[in-house]
């Protein structure tokens, strides 16, 4: 049987058949690295959300109620990023945060801003 080996550093590990890490000092490296790795993956998802919310907040701001679904594609907007579906009235409700689209046909989205009572 192989002998195992700490996973930071590979050094052969003496003692407890369960044992991963060497030393303190490997384990800590090894999960600050794996945090590292989850932290980074999540910030990308939460930068591409909030680019979707400010895309969103700001046709609404400039009274857009309605647009295409190309024009938010070429905003960079990224239509797999949501934080919910909501059912309005039967039809589903995109939301990003606060703000949300609608489906009105192939092409045409309708933008809300959601308030309190849409989620409560
Ligand atoms: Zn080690």
């Amino acid at each position: 049987m192989q002998k195992a080996r700490c996973l930071e550093c590979g050094e052969a590990l003496v003692g407890r058949s369960d044992k991963k890490f060497c030393h303190e000092l490997c384990r800590s490296s090894y999960h600050n690295r794996q945090n590292a790795l989850h932290s980074k993956k999540i910030n990308r998802i939460n930068a591409g959300l909030r680019h979707n919310r400010k895309i969103l907040m700001q046709l609404i701001q400039n009274h857009k109620k309605k647009v295409s679904r190309s024009l938010l594609s070429s905003l960079g907007f990224n239509f797999h990023l949501i934080t919910s579906v909501m059912n309005q009235n039967g039809h589903p409700c995109y939301c990003c945060y606060e703000y949300a689209y609608l489906q009105i046909d192939d092409q045409l989205l309708e933008l809300k801003q959601l308030t309190e009572k849409d989620y409560f």
